[in-house]
């Protein structure tokens, strides 16, 4: 008796899961990390995921750089995160 109630529960869980909309994720404010360039001082935000993903190949605490579309000068991480 005791099992099939179980069981019962389990059901319940999965319909809330279908419930939930996979697409809220999406949703998500994207979060920008600013860049600076060294050579004009132009600000340009670049996205924290596309970060992520340059700084893949870098060693640990290494930021990537990029290019300043304005002067092809080099853009700096503008400040590091305060805690991450
Ligand atoms: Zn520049």
């Amino acid at each position: 008796m005791g099992k099939a109630q179980g069981a019962e529960n389990e059901q319940d869980k999965t319909k809330e899961l279908e419930l939930w909309n996979p697409w809220e994720e999406e949703e998500e404010p994207e979060v920008w990390i600013d860049y600076e360039c060294v050579e004009c001082g132009m600000l340009d935000p670049v996205p924290e995921f596309i970060v992520d993903e340059c700084s893949y190949e870098l060693a640990a605490g290494e930021s990537p750089e990029f290019f300043c579309p304005a002067c092809n000068g080099t853009l700096v991480r503008k400040e590091e995160p305060a805690d991450k």
